[in-house]
């Protein structure tokens, strides 16, 4: 744990041990936290807090600028600590560095562009003014699907507003968050401006994050079952709360699209980290007159799929986290074939050979899925494409908005009109137009719904950490 710029074990000397999800290995231990842990990160934040937000924007950004280039200067070593600690294949771990990055050196910059404005007056005698001003001390709960540009999108918009951090990493990838931190301390932060509490349990931690009254603001981002509860804990001590949550993306394929092209969409969004993503597609609504051309495209792509050690070359899918995350995939795809899904590829746990000590799911393609399955409705997080067949694409809108969740959807289409209908009926915050990418640090992240609260990201994210102070001054 990281606090007050000390490297420290846990006050109880308790510690817990990290695994390879690819090889059930353990590659280090970290120190397990407890809520008085969590009180001296917050004590540090707090005094730090009285000097960092007297730093210039300048000074600010250019710690973070730093920061880029020191992680971009790691972006090899971090990426392989990501494979083997969260078990993504090495290419996405790097591709994840770079979007890491993009938020330090995003945020660097958003710092100097926070400015307040002159407003009018009735009185001659009267000026107005209005300024932001940095929350205060932010505590910070990142899950392990994203270990370190889930922080970065964080940190980054909350040191560059003149705010201190106290985080809690999952408990997954601590090692990814102190690779992570020893990249910001590297770039010159003070003792105190950033503190991290590693944890087996999580609840006293959350307690102490969202009662202690020197904690101005909570920024979560998790499942939704989760968020709920710290996001209620939270507000009921009036802390500002951002809470990025789950996903149910539905994906769809209007008639004039080309399914073969869309399929390939599909298949390498899919599959990405093995399909934890919040803004995975979990719903392919397909019209029946391209249903079997996409099937076709789908299957054969997913047949091709190489599932094993993401250190391995050619690996296209890694490893699930745990074992609770494959048993719920098993689950899912159980239920929807009972409930007479198709199952044309995967559908299995991968138990032999180079899998037999990880947590494997092979890529799996469902057709005939319908609504009663749990599927159509619960965050799927594993590597499983379901696809729905739609007659009337005049109702498709409707059933892809029919969730509770509005994080991200994607649409594939030829027509403007179809593609601009689409992007205005669609209750989503992330929309993908014949783009399979539509993220970037310059861009709003967020839902809508139980997706969540709030946006990180973009002009966007540094707001989420600053408020509003009005000066009404007579003269
Ligand atoms: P999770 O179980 O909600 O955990 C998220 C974080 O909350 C972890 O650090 C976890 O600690 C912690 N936590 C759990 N219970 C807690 C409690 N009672 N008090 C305080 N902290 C607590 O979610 P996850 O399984 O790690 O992540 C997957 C979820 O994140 C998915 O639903 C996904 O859609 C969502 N997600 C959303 C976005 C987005 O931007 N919208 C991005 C990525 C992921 P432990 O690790 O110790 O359990």
């Amino acid at each position: 744990m990281l606090i007050n710029g000390e490297w420290t074990e846990a006050r109880s000397g308790l510690s817990f041990e990290v695994l390879n999800p690819a090889t059930g290995e353990s590659i280090g231990s970290v120190a397990d936290g407890g809520a008085e842990d969590a009180l001296l990160a917050i004590t540090a934040a707090h005094d730090a807090f009285k000097t960092w937000s007297k730093t210039t924007a300048y000074e600010r950004s250019a710690v973070l600028y730093r920061a880029w280039e020191i992680m971009t200067s790691r972006a090899d070593e971090l990426a392989h600590l990501m494979t083997v600690e969260q078990g993504k294949p090495l290419k996405a771990s790097k591709a994840e560095v770079k979007y890491a990055s993009d938020f330090l050196l995003w945020f660097a910059e958003e710092a100097k562009r926070v400015v307040g404005e002159w407003l009018p007056s009735q009185r001659p005698d009267q000026r107005f003014l209005s300024v932001k001003v940095p929350v205060g001390v932010v505590a910070a709960i990142t899950p392990w699907n994203y270990p370190i540009s889930m922080l970065t999108r964080k940190i980054g918009p909350a040191l560059a507003a003149g705010c201190t951090v106290v985080l809690k990493p999952a408990e997954a990838t601590p090692l990814c968050a102190k690779a992570t931190f020893d990249v910001l301390t590297d770039a010159g932060l003070p003792d105190g401006v950033i503190n991290m509490v590693t944890t087996s349990n999580p609840a006293p931690v959350g307690d102490i994050f969202t009662s202690d009254p020197r904690v101005a603001k909570l920024t979560f981002t998790g499942s939704t079952a989760v968020g709920r509860v710290l996001a209620a804990k939270a507000a009921s001590n009036l802390q500002r709360v951002s809470v990025e949550l789950g996903g149910h993306a539905p994906f769809i394929v209007f008639p004039d699209a080309d399914p073969v092209h869309a399929a390939k969409g599909a298949a390498a969004l899919k599959f990405l980290n093995a399909g934890q993503a919040c803004i995975s597609p979990n719903r392919l609504y397909v019209p029946s007159s391209l249903a079997d051309l996409f099937q076709e495209t789908l299957c054969s792509r997913v047949e091709r799929l190489q599932t094993g050690n993401g250190l391995h070359d050619g690996v296209g899918v890694g490893p699930l986290i745990n074992e609770v995350a494959v048993a719920k995939v098993e689950t899912q795809v159980e239920d929807a074939r009972n409930k007479g899904a198709g199952i044309p590829v995967g559908g299995m746990r991968l138990v032999n050979g180079e899998h037999s000590n990880g947590h494997f799911y092979a890529p799996t393609v469902l057709t005939d899925v319908k609504p009663e399955m749990s599927i159509y409705r619960e965050e799927t997080f594993g590597p499983v494409a379901p696809v729905i067949t739609y007659e009337d694409p005049e109702q498709v809108i409707e059933m892809a908005n029919d969730t509770n969740y509005g994080l991200a959807a994607y649409v594939y289409t030829k027509e403007i009109g179809v593609a601009m209908r689409a992007f205005e009926g669609l209750r989503f915050g992330i929309i993908g137009i014949n783009d399979v990418n539509p993220t970037s640090a310059s861009v709003p992240f967020g839902g809508m719904g139980d997706s969540g609260i709030g946006r990180e990201g973009g002009h966007e994210g540094i707001s989420e950490y600053l408020e509003t102070k009005t000066g009404g001054f007579a003269i």
